[in-house]
């Protein structure tokens, strides 16, 4: 397992940014997708902080560094489903969450450096595992006797927008 100045060493891996003269000829997302290897390079970034302030100042309390751990050892599908532990919508929350003022904006590595990508990470590892078909729903209990996703209601199947108006949004 790498140190934490091992990790600490291991410069920022971001995903090619598309130049504006091509965004406005096509509808694709800002930032590349990562690959599997440049997304398990940046997880390593992550110090495993024990009390992770980048998990404090997130909403959903997401395991940031139990998925992060999970994806710098190339376990993808053991880090999505932490990220899906505690949200129902990763790879939107990966997106749209206000990162830089939240998890990024606490994040230990980014006194000095570029904060890990938490964003982007969650939003790929989220994307890739279900590209592939993966089944993400854990049958394991849940630890708090809450149900499980598995057991969950199906969200926006069975939902009514014109009775129970929009789903509240967390990130
Ligand atoms: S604050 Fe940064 S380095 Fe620490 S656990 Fe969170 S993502 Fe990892």
């Amino acid at each position: 397992m790498l140190s934490r100045r091992e990790r600490y060493d291991i410069d920022v891996n971001k995903p090619e940014k598309q130049e504006a003269e091509d965004r406005v000829h096509n509808w694709n997302e800002v930032y590349e997708s990562y690959t599997p290897e440049m997304a398990v390079l940046e997880a390593q970034r992550c110090l495993l902080c024990e009390h992770a302030p980048c998990m404090q100042a997130c909403p959903l309390h997401n395991d940031i560094p139990g998925a992060f751990f999970l994806l710098g050892e190339g376990d993808l599908v053991g880090a999505a489903e932490m990220f899906l532990e505690t949200s129902n919508m990763p790879d939107v929350c990966g997106r749209i969450c206000p990162q830089e003022k939240l998890c990024e904006g606490s994040c230990v590595v980014g006194a000095r450096k570029s904060p890990v990508t938490i964003g982007k990470l969650e939003a790929f590892v989220v994307d890739h595992v279900r590209a592939r078909g993966a089944s993400l729903l854990s049958s394991a209990p849940d630890p708090r006797g809450l149900p499980s996703r598995k057991n969950s209601p199906s969200v926006g199947t069975t939902r009514s927008s014109t009775t129970h108006g929009p789903l509240p949004a967390a990130c």
